[in-house]
């Protein structure tokens, strides 16, 4: 332990792909083989010497603990799992004598190489964040395999800072581990932690020796009431992991962060351990009331740290109540500090980067580094008190008034519309009268095929959007590059041998920001990067007002497309929980108020997709799950507007017209009551990555609708075999009765190259036909 207090400001995490995305760019020419690893090195450390610089311009201490260490070349769940030797034994090749993995080892495990699949990958909690899924195994062999985190300090100290480093902490490591393959039934990672320990404790130690203050742990797993482990257990695995790295004798001081929602009952087991601050995610959770005599005692003795600044949105929102908040923590503790609810991963770099944005809307936003300012200005209000930050918290206020008022943030037209719905708004026909309707309609063979609607976006299709957006090219000069480009796919399916044909999306940049850019309410950044998983990056939109289909968006793509192939043709729409899930969503009403806004709009488009004779449209919302709330309270709400949301947007159809949906994930289990509420016919969903685990939990739940689980993993530039294919379709027809099979591939083909793709689906159409053979002679 060390004597020095914890900063009164700072934040949990900062952006660490670049302000012109400089790390997604050197990382992914490394993989290309055009950078070396040392140059890939180089540039990596000039990203953290300049987000450190750049933290305490913004505000944060250069000397006093303040500025986290958060880089990770790919994902930070990646980076402790090679730091405590976590392996999966299929790249135990990779690793030296000492348990490590070079640059490119590291890599190699978050991407596969040949039949050796990567980690699997998730979402991080509540966010559009992905991370790789550990696998440990009872000879999971722990060790400190890594001296990154240590390097990182070090380098910093050379520099003139003391900064704090960062790790996941031990409990959520492993409870968001899956156990390994080879493991035996009903074995669990967190069965591990008393061998884990260790090696935390070793390098608390090594932090020690190279002079940290204070060392953050990651705990977002204690907030969660949606993990596979018991909560019982992830709370005893709590007590045990602190009461025990609480009494290493030569460590630094131990920040406990628990992003992402609120501790309940895991503050109690926090505060009984010897750990010196705790932080509380504010936004989330409210300021903890009714603690027991020894846990309210317990904290007075440690810092709390208030994480008022919404870490997950881009509003300025309301300095004054968040100094109010901060306030009332004096209750606990007069150890106090300010900080963001979450990680700043979630949000662009910088609001000052983005000229096209209308200045009016940019006075009510804060990005990364205003968040940076708006932590210090609370932290000196806790120092000096409220006299001395008045200015700025009446300016943020008064931000906050201007935007009450704005034009187009309430529209007396949209309002009424949602207003006037009734149940009728929100129904189908009967399930049995579509199948019918839709088998009379679309004449598809058993094991129907497709696609999940996009096709590899070349650097011409990029270059033609990017050309027109700059007016380089004129609009009826993109329009044959993009219908030369549809053609393209539409024969090269039609080749293959696909049945339901897809347009290949060429001119959408991104799902969600292609509707924003055509809907009236949104606002598009230019700079406003947000890491997703690894390299990729997504920019969200802004959705800051009221929201309107001023025409159709894609019916004209949809038609053309219909008109070059005698195959049905799937529209492609994005679904109302994925548009507000993947952009920063106005805060100043409920979500379900936005959602259905949103849905009204596709609603709409739908209808004229099928005036214009498209039989079937899909509704992507593979977002539907990550929404889902970590605390089971706030759930059937969520899952209310949400699903309502979905069948508003999908209900004015006739039964011949079928509806699809697209689920990026396998965790069907979970949300299987809302997916069967969605009322689609056919659901696609992620499966060939975890090797149609997911068929059990469909089995079980007797769904009864159209399935597609992916037969081919999208993630990975790999292509399955035929046998391999044939192999997943068969695992599916085992559960799930053939006639809801349908094939296709786990998501949107739009980041892989064209060779692995063609190749891939033709070996999909292959083994579908072979095992259509098998049936029909069975039969
Ligand atoms: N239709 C989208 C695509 O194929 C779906 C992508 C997604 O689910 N993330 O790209
Ligand atoms: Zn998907």
């Amino acid at each position: 332990m060390t004597t020095s207090a914890f900063p009164t400001g700072t934040i949990t995490g900062y952006p660490r792909i670049g302000r012109r995305r400089e790390l997604k760019k050197a990382v992914e020419a490394f993989w290309a083989g055009s950078v070396s690893a040392d140059e890939l090195e180089a540039t990596a450390l000039e990203l953290r010497r300049a987000t450190r610089a750049r933290l305490v311009e913004q505000g944060l201490g250069k000397g006093d603990s303040s500025v986290p260490e958060t880089f990770s070349y790919y994902d930070q769940v990646l980076d402790a799992a090679v730091t405590v030797g976590a392996v999966p034994s299929r790249f135990a090749g990779l690793q030296d004598a000492d348990g490590r993995v070079d640059l490119a080892g590291y890599f190699t495990i978050a991407r596969g190489v040949g039949d050796d699949a990567p980690l699997e990958m998730t979402k991080w909690f509540d966010s559009n964040y992905h991370y790789l899924v550990p696998e440990i195994g009872e000879d999971t062999h722990f060790r400190l395999a890594s001296s990154r985190i240590v390097d990182q300090f070090r380098e910093a100290v050379a520099d003139g800072y003391v900064t704090r480093p960062v790790i996941v902490g031990p409990v959520t490591f492993l409870a968001l581990s899956k156990a390994a393959d080879d493991a035996a039934e009903g074995f669990r990672p967190l069965s591990r932690l008393a061998d884990l320990l260790p090696v935390y404790e070793e390098l608390l130690k090594s932090l020690k020796d190279a002079g940290a203050q204070w060392v953050q742990l990651d705990e977002p797993a204690l907030v969660s009431e949606s993990l596979d482990d018991a909560r019982a257990d992830v709370l005893a695995a709590a007590r045990q992991a602190y009461d025990r790295l609480g009494s290493v004798s030569d460590r630094p001081n131990l920040y406990i962060a628990a992003p992402y929602g609120s501790l309940d009952d895991a503050l109690p087991v926090l505060a009984a351990t010897g750990v010196e601050a705790i932080g509380l995610d504010l936004v989330r959770g409210g300021v903890p009331t009714g603690l027991d005599a020894a846990t309210a005692a317990a904290l007075r003795a440690k810092t709390v740290v208030g994480g008022v600044i919404d870490g997950h949105n881009v509003w300025r929102g309301d300095l004054e109540a968040a100094f109010g908040t901060l306030e009332s923590l004096l209750a606990l503790s007069p150890n106090l500090a300010a900080s963001t609810s979450t990680s700043l991963l979630h949000v662009p770099h910088d609001v000052e980067d983005e000229p096209n944005l209308d200045a009016r809307l940019k006075s009510w936003l804060a990005f990364a580094d205003q968040k940076v300012a708006q932590v210090a200005t609370l932290a000196r209000g806790l120092d000096d008190g409220h006299e001395a930050i008045q200015e700025e918290l009446a300016q943020a206020s008064a931000a906050l008034a201007d935007r009450r008022v704005a034009p187009g943030v309430r529209d007396g037209a949209v309002r009424q519309r949602a207003e006037a719905l009734t149940d009728a708004d929100f129904r189908r026909g009967e399930y049995a009268d579509r199948l019918t309707a839709q088998d009379a309609a679309l004449g598809l063979p058993p094991l129907p095929t497709t696609t999940i609607g996009s096709f590899p976006q070349t650097g011409d299709i990029r270059r033609a959007r990017a050309q027109f957006a700059n007016g380089i090219i004129t609009e009826a000069e993109y329009l044959g590059l993009m219908q030369a480009e549809i053609k393209r796919v539409v024969d090269l399916q039609e080749e293959i041998g696909i049945d339901v044909i897809v347009h290949g999306e060429p001119e959408r940049n991104d799902m969600v920001q292609y509707f924003a850019e055509n809907l009236d309410g949104f606002a598009v950044t230019q700079n406003g990067w947000v890491q997703s998983y690894g390299s990729r990056c997504t920019r969200p939109s802004i959705l800051w007002g009221d929201v309107e289909r001023p025409k159709p968006i894609t019916v004209d793509w949809s038609t053309y497309t219909q008109s070059l192939t005698e195959k049905p043709v799937k529209g492609m729409l994005t679904g109302p929980v994925t548009i507000l899930a993947w952009s920063f969503v106005r805060d100043d009403q409920p979500l379900g108020e936005t959602a259905r806004q949103v849905a009204l709009a596709l609603r709409d488009e739908i209808a004229d997709l099928e005036a214009a004779g498209i039989r079937i449209v899909q509704v992507d919302e593979p977002a539907l799950r990550e929404l889902l709330p970590l605390k089971a309270a706030a759930q059937p709400d969520y899952l209310d507007w949400s699903v309502g949301s979905f069948r508003l947007a999908t209900s004015g159809v006739a039964d011949a017209t079928q509806i699809h949906t697209h689920l990026c994930y396998s965790e069907f289990g979970v949300v299987i009551d809302a997916i069967r509420n969605l009322d689609a016919d056919v659901t696609s969903i992620e499966a060939a990555r975890s090797r149609m685990e997911v068929v059990d939990d469909i089995k079980a739940s007797g769904f009864e609708h159209g399935i597609g689980p992916g037969v081919y993993d999208i993630h990975s530039p790999r292509v399955p075999s035929v046998a391999e294919v044939t192999e997943l379709i068969e695992r599916a027809l085992e559960g799930i009765p053939q006639r809801q099979v349908w094939i296709n591939p786990d998501c949107g083909l739009k980041t892989r190259g064209y060779d692995e793709t063609v190749a891939s689906l033709t070996n999909i159409i292959e083994a579908t036909r072979a095992v259509r053979e098998r049936v029909s002679v069975d039969a």
